[in-house]
């Protein structure tokens, strides 16, 4: 259906064989009978792919590198069970963040601590399993360091977090004239430190500055093994976009999109929109950024690491989670607006984190009927949560939906694996936190399901 005469903009998502088998083999309607509310499906299948991807894209350059999966991306124990299963480590930046890692399967070398200030109790930790930490402050060093001194068990493994060149505003990592006296510090430290190299995490998705920042890092390696420091590795945090949909959509949606589209005329600004369409996404995106020449340099980035003998850490969240789960909610009710109608669904916008970012999920969620002769044609709704705040919408935007939603039938928000699921699920109404279900054997005729082991 028209609406001002143009049809809506639309943003399906990029095809993927295993949700599409979930939604064709009619577990989603059984779960949601047996749940009684809005759930997450994870798909693990599709994390493996991910990661082996990665390490394939690292292996082809040449490049000897560690991939950490960044927990903060999703809560499930399962990602991390398949991190430690796939020969990768964690991200971790909370004390229960690093105990589910080492409940799962992953050993306390094969962390990295990241975050600023980080609480005492996580930096003993870090210490006791041998957790590398990317230090962020200089009270954060000289607490470490004590650390390892009265535990005289172990060293305290250090990466040095640098302030981006290109993000000075970060709140994040050292200043130049920090980090040499950091690196005084780790000298003077002796034993008790093993600075293992440096680290960055910059926001965006550009490939340029990233192999610029990573250069650099690489020189400033090169400078404190003159020190007599082991500077053997970076880590150049996350970062790698993923696409949800095709070029042509988004681009289309971007140059159309106007407050006409949105429940209540709403407004969101195009540069708070995550980029849904990147022309290089996951490890595509890596390979592409191990090939890009950093400014001032003769060589590939990749180049530039052999060269030196530096080890590359990545830490990927997003990247990894590309098409590995959705979110499903129950329709619960159905109104009728001028020319378009507002679906109420069975939880809150919390359980599809974009609001964060004064934006919305804007992928096209699915709609599948509970009556198979429901009527077909276009029909443009919004979507709102089960409470009672006029700001909680889960899709200010009119979707323009091939078939007349119904209460009963279900609405699955595709791809919500990275940040979308749990980030910011709260029980707010005493509203139950939707259950994740991990869907194994999705080529078969009949999935089996289990719930995820998430401890908390
Ligand atoms: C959030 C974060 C990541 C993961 O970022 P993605 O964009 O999800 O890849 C990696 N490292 C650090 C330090 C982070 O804060």
């Amino acid at each position: 259906m028209a609406v001002n005469s143009r049809p809506l903009p639309t943003l399906p998502v990029l095809p993927d064989a295993a949700t599409e088998q979930v939604l064709a083999s009619g577990l989603l309607p059984e779960l949601a009978y047996a749940f009684g509310g809005p759930f997450h499906f994870l798909l693990p299948d599709a994390f493996d792919a991910n990661l082996w991807d990665m390490q394939g894209a690292l292996a082809a350059a040449g490049v000897d590198g560690f991939v950490y999966f960044a927990k903060k991306a999703n809560k499930a124990a399962l990602f991390v069970e398949r991190a430690a299963a796939g020969g990768a480590g964690v991200d971790v930046a909370s004390v229960a963040e690093l105990r589910e890692a080492l409940g799962h399967g992953v050993r306390g070398e094969h962390l990295v601590v990241t975050g600023p200030a980080k609480d005492p109790a996580l930096l003993h930790l870090a210490v006791q399993h041998g957790a590398p930490v990317a230090v962020d402050a200089l009270d954060e060093l000289d607490t470490l360091v004590t650390i390892a001194l009265t535990g005289r068990i172990r060293p305290a493994r250090i990466l040095l977090r640098a302030l981006p060149t290109a993000q000075p505003h970060s709140r994040f990592g050292l200043t130049e004239a920090e980090l040499a006296t950091a690196l005084d510090r780790c000298v003077q430290a002796g034993d008790a430190v093993r600075m293992e190299g440096f680290s960055f995490h910059l926001s965006g998705y550009a490939l340029q500055p990233r192999a610029d920042l990573a250069a650099r890092l690489v020189e400033l390696c090169l400078k404190a093994r003159v020190q007599g420091l082991e500077a053997s590795r970076i880590s150049i945090g996350g970062g790698l976009p993923i696409s949800y949909t095709d070029a042509d959509s988004w681009h289309t949606f971007l140059t159309e999109h106007k407050s006409s589209h949105y429940h209540a005329g709403k407004t969101f600004h195009t540069g708070d929109f995550y980029p849904y369409h990147s022309p290089l996404a996951g490890a595509d995106a890596l390979a592409a950024l191990l090939a890009t020449q950093p400014q001032a340099h003769e060589h590939s980035l990749a180049r530039l690491l052999r060269d030196a003998g530096v080890l590359l850490l990545l830490e990927p969240g997003r990247a990894l989670l590309n098409q590995a789960g959705a979110t499903v909610f129950r329709v619960q009710g159905v109104k009728e607006r001028d020319g378009y109608q507002i679906l109420t669904v069975d939880g809150t916008s919390l359980s599809l984190s974009e609001q964060w970012f004064n934006s919305e999920y804007l992928p096209d969620p699915i709609l599948i009927p509970q009556d198979p002769d429901s009527p077909e044609g276009a029909f443009p709704a919004s979507v709102g949560a089960a409470t009672c705040l006029e700001s909680d919408m889960l899709t200010w935007r009119k979707i323009s939906f091939p078939r007349r939603p119904r209460t009963g039938d279900l609405l699955v928000y595709p791809n919500t694996a990275g940040y979308q699921m749990d980030s910011n699920e709260s029980p707010f109404h005493d509203l139950a936190l939707p259950p994740k279900v991990v869907v194994d054997h999705t080529d078969e005729p009949r999935p089996r399901w289990r719930l995820d082991r998430h401890f908390t």
